[in-house]
C-alpha cells in the first residue's frame, strides 16, 4: 500500500489528460496512490481505462448527484451498475455518491438523487467495496440513508460539517476526508482537531482550484503531503506519525490493510 493516499480526485476529468503519463509516474516515484472517483457512466469508463496506468490509480466507479436528472436515468443508473458489476474484481470502490439539493434549484433534494444514492449504496454493499460520499448541504439526509447501511467503509468526502454533525459521523462510524482548505481555513482545523485520529483521511478533489492555496493550481495527488502537514500542526503530532495513522486509515477503508 502507498504510503500516501489521495482519497478523492478526478484524474478522469479532461484537466488531466494531457499529462496523465507524467502525473502517474511521478504518483509511483513519490508512493502516492489515488481514489480516482467518477461522475457518470462515461466517466466511469474512463477511470478503468486509465487505472490500467498504474496501480496507484484505485478506480472508483460512480454517480454524482449533479449528473442525476432528466429522462436518461434509469438507464445510466442500470448501465453504471453494470459496468461496476462486470469489473467487480478491478474497482476499488464506488463514488462520488451523494445527495445535494444545489443541483435541484428549490433547495430540496430531488427523489431520484436519494434513489441513485441509494441504488449505488447497495452495489457498494453487495460488492464489498467502500464509498466516497458527497455530502454538500445534505449531511444529516445522508446519515438518515446510511442508516440501513454499513459507514464504517463509507468517507464523508470535504467534510464541512458542524461539531453536532461530527459527533454524529463519528458514532456511525465514518471516515472524514479532508482536503486543501485545511491549511488555511479556521473551521476546517476545528474539526481536525475534533476528530477521531483514526477516522480521518485526506484528499484534493482535483481538479479543483483553491484559491488561497497552490497558486489556484489545478488540484494534485501530491497536495495531500500539505494537508498531513496541516493536520500534524493542528493536532501537535510529527508529520511522520500523522502520515503513518492517515496511511492505516486509507488501507482499512480499502480494505487493503
Ligand atoms: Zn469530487
Amino acid at each position: 500500500m502507498a504510503r500516501y493516499v489521495d482519497s478523492h480526485v478526478h484524474l478522469s476529468d479532461a484537466e488531466y489528460a494531457g499529462e496523465l503519463d507524467y502525473t502517474v509516474s511521478y504518483m509511483e516515484r513519490l508512493g502516492i496512490a489515488a481514489c480516482a472517483v467518477s461522475m457518470d457512466y462515461t466517466d466511469s469508463a474512463r477511470t478503468l481505462e486509465i487505472s490500467g496506468m498504474g496501480a496507484c490509480i484505485l478506480p472508483f466507479v460512480g454517480i454524482h448527484p449533479e449528473r442525476v436528472s432528466g429522462p436518461g436515468v434509469e438507464d445510466a443508473l442500470h448501465d453504471t451498475v453494470a459496468l461496476a458489476e462486470q469489473n467487480a474484481d478491478r474497482i476499488a470502490g464506488i463514488g462520488e455518491i451523494g445527495l445535494d439539493p444545489t443541483y435541484a434549484g428549490d433547495d430540496v433534494i430531488p427523489p431520484d438523487q436519494v434513489r441513485v444514492f441509494e441504488h449505488m449504496l447497495e452495489l457498494a454493499s453487495r460488492l464489498g467495496k467502500p464509498v466516497s460520499i458527497h455530502s454538500r448541504r445534505s449531511l444529516d439526509r445522508v446519515f438518515d440513508v446510511m442508516t440501513s447501511f454499513d459507514a464504517g467503509r463509507a468517507s464523508l468526502h470535504w467534510f464541512d460539517g458542524s461539531k453536532r454533525q461530527l459527533a454524529r459521523a463519528r458514532d456511525m462510524g465514518f471516515y472524514v476526508s479532508f482536503g486543501p482548505v485545511a491549511t488555511y481555513a479556521n473551521d476546517k482545523q476545528r474539526l481536525i482537531e475534533l476528530s477521531d485520529m483514526d477516522r480521518i483521511l485526506v484528499e484534493t478533489d482535483g481538479p479543483v482550484r483553491f484559491s488561497r492555496c497552490f497558486g489556484l493550481r489545478a488540484g494534485h495527488p501530491c497536495f495531500v503531503a500539505s494537508v498531513l502537514h496541516a493536520i500534524s500542526e493542528v493536532r501537535r503530532m510529527p508529520f511522520d506519525s500523522v502520515a503513518d495513522a492517515v496511511a492505516r486509515n486509507s488501507a482499512d477503508y480499502l480494505g487493503m490493510s
